[in-house]
């Protein structure tokens, strides 16, 4: 740290990326990316002729995309903001929504990035518990003073909180903007989008980093009323203008009209998914029941941590978080199904091993 770092950042817990070691090849099932790659289309769009492209600057208005996104979800343009990965839409979203004097309310066990955020911008927040079960308690999110951030599913648990559930929140706070991060939704979980035609104080985040297959890319949208989006440009026109490169664009394009692809992914990770519960329950794992494209396990035979390292010793990566209520879990991403399978037969060694 300098000398020139301003003291309000000093003190700063900042956001841990998924590690991304470089010593050996891992089977890597720790940042829920897709393990398929973007469809053909995608593929082919981004040619050597756009590369050349490159001396000159993106579409700032992303006119194209958010046409095309508007048209797939039958929403008008003016209700679609894109962004540089969902991130920036959650960066955003607590800078123009949320204050010292204007606080935010989030699952205490839920995408570490919405502390982050609070943190960095000086916001009054509350993370509210989850109930004992893991799941997020609702009566906590209604009639609050404050704005509401959920992920729904909710991450690292992958457990959903129902339509009617966001309703009543949504409904209960029409004077804070309720923020419904659903970047896992699109492996079986049920998305409030349509909600956003009936309140305007709901705004739905969605990535292209999971069903999408372009974590890499580093691209989101959120779709909310006129006005919601209206205010996120205000800030994104007074920071980056250009959030979104264009190979990125023409990539989330194409990925759009190939929407068939993404959709045929995600039921088979789905189905890779549901292979894995078996296998881990057979392995005398337990799990909560996820709608993601990851499951949240534990064994009694081995801690958390023990397994996560193990794991990587010998190759395998998932994720651990060191949070005492959670601390007995990891998180693994599912992956092709040859990847879960070496995952088991190392869950076996290790497991032969303790
Ligand atoms: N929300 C949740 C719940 C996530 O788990 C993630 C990915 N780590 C994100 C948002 C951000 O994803 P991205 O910036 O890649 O779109």
């Amino acid at each position: 740290m300098s000398k020139f770092l301003i003291n309000k950042y000093q003190s700063l817990e900042v956001y841990t990326p998924g590690e991304q070691p470089k010593d050996m090849e891992y089977v890597k099932l720790n940042t829920n990316e897709s393990p398929f790659p973007p469809s053909q289309g995608v593929l082919d769009r981004v040619s050597k002729e756009e590369l050349s492209k490159l001396n000159l600057y993106p579409d700032p208005e992303c006119k194209l995309l958010k046409d095309k996104i508007a048209n797939l979800y039958g929403f008008d343009s003016e209700n679609i903001f894109i962004s540089n990965g969902s991130d920036e839409i959650l960066s955003f979203s607590f800078m123009a929504f949320c204050s010292e004097e204007k606080g935010a309310i989030f699952p205490n066990i839920s995408y570490g990035f919405y502390k982050v955020y609070g943190d960095l911008y000086g916001v009054d927040y509350t993370e509210a518990p989850l109930k004992d079960d893991f799941t997020v308690n609702v009566n906590d999110y209604l009639n609050t003073d404050k704005t509401v951030v959920i992920a729904n599913p909710n991450a690292p648990t992958g457990l959903s909180i129902s339509v009617e559930d966001i309703e009543n929140i949504v409904k209960s706070n029409p004077e804070n903007v309720v923020l419904i991060d659903e970047a896992y939704v699109d492996f079986g979980g049920k998305s409030c989008v349509e909600l956003v035609r009936k309140y305007d104080n709901l705004l739905v985040v969605r990535t292209y980093s999971k069903s999408r297959s372009m974590a890499g890319a580093r691209l989101g949208f959120a779709i909310g009323s006129k006005a919601l989006i209206d205010d996120l440009n205000r800030i994104k026109y007074s920071t980056n203008p250009y959030n979104i490169n264009r190979l990125t664009l023409i990539a989330g394009e194409a990925a759009i009209d190939d929407n068939d692809y993404y959709v045929d992914r995600c039921k088979e990770i789905v189905e890779i998914r549901e292979y894995s519960k078996k296998k881990l329950s057979e392995l005398g794992f337990t799990y909560l029941d996820s709608d993601t494209n990851f499951i949240f396990a534990k064994s009694d035979k081995i801690s958390g941590e023990e397994y996560y390292k193990k794991l990587k010793d010998n190759g395998v990566l998932v994720r651990h978080f060191s949070n005492p209520i959670i601390t007995d879990f990891v998180r693994i991403t599912v992956g092709t199904r040859s990847q879960m399978d070496r995952l088991f037969a190392e869950t076996e060694k290790i497991l032969r091993e303790v």
